[in-house]
C-alpha cells in the first residue's frame, strides 16, 4: 500500500514526525508531500522544507518526500497512490479535515482518506505554535527536532520572521 501525508509543514514538528513514523509503519511507501503554496506566506521555502524533512526521515527506508502544487487528488494519480493520511488533534481539525477529505472523494471517488489520532503529547501542537514561541523568543525544545529548531533560531536571529 502506497500513501501520501500532505501537509504544510512550515515547520516540520514533532507531531508531524510521529505520524510519518507511524504511518511508515502501516504503508509500504509513503510520500511525505510539502504543498508548495506561497499564497500562505510560509517562513520556510519548500526546499528548506523538503531538506528538513529528508534529513528527519533518512533512517526511514519506505518514506519519500517530494513538493506538490495544485490539487492533492491529481499528485496522488501522479503518483499512483490512493491512500492520504492525515493527522487529527483536539476535535477542532476535525470539521476542516472532514470537508477536505470529503472534497478530495468527490473529485476522485477511489482515494480514502485516513485519520491518525495524535500522540497525547503532541495534542496541542502546531507549527504556527512552535513560530509564535520561537519569535520572542520562548523555549519549545520538545515540540520539534534540534535541526528543526537550529533552523528557526537562524531566522530568528537573521529577522526574516
Ligand atoms: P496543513 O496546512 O495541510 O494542515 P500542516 O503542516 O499544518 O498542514 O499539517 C499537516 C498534517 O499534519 C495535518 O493532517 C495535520 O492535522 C497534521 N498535524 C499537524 N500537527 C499535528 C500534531 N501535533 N499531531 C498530529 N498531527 C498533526
Amino acid at each position: 500500500m502506497k500513501a501520501v501525508y500532505p501537509g504544510s509543514f512550515d515547520p516540520p514538528t514533532n507531531g508531524h514526525l510521529d505520524i510519518i513514523t507511524r504511518a511508515s509503519k502501516l504503508t509500504d511507501n509513503l510520500i511525505v508531500a510539502v504543498l508548495n503554496n506561497p499564497s500562505k506566506k510560509p517562513m520556510f521555502t519548500v526546499d528548506e522544507k523538503i531538506e528538513m524533512l529528508k534529513e528527519l526521515t533518512k533512517d526511514i527506508p519506505n518514506v519519500k518526500v517530494a513538493s506538490f502544487s495544485g490539487l492533492l487528488v491529481d499528485f496522488c494519480k501522479q503518483n499512483d497512490c490512493k491512500i492520504i493520511i492525515r493527522g487529527l488533534r483536539a476535535l477542532t481539525d476535525f470539521e476542516y479535515e472532514f470537508q477536505i477529505a470529503l472534497t478530495n472523494k468527490t473529485m476522485d471517488k477511489d482515494i480514502e482518506t485516513l485519520f491518525m489520532p495524535t500522540d497525547t503529547q503532541n495534542l496541542w501542537l502546531s507549527s504556527s505554535v512552535v513560530k509564535e514561541i520561537a519569535t520572542f523568543g520562548g523555549k519549545y525544545d520538545a515540540m520539534v527536532p534540534k535541526i528543526v529548531k537550529d533552523r528557526l533560531e537562524e531566522k530568528v536571529n537573521k529577522g526574516e520572521c
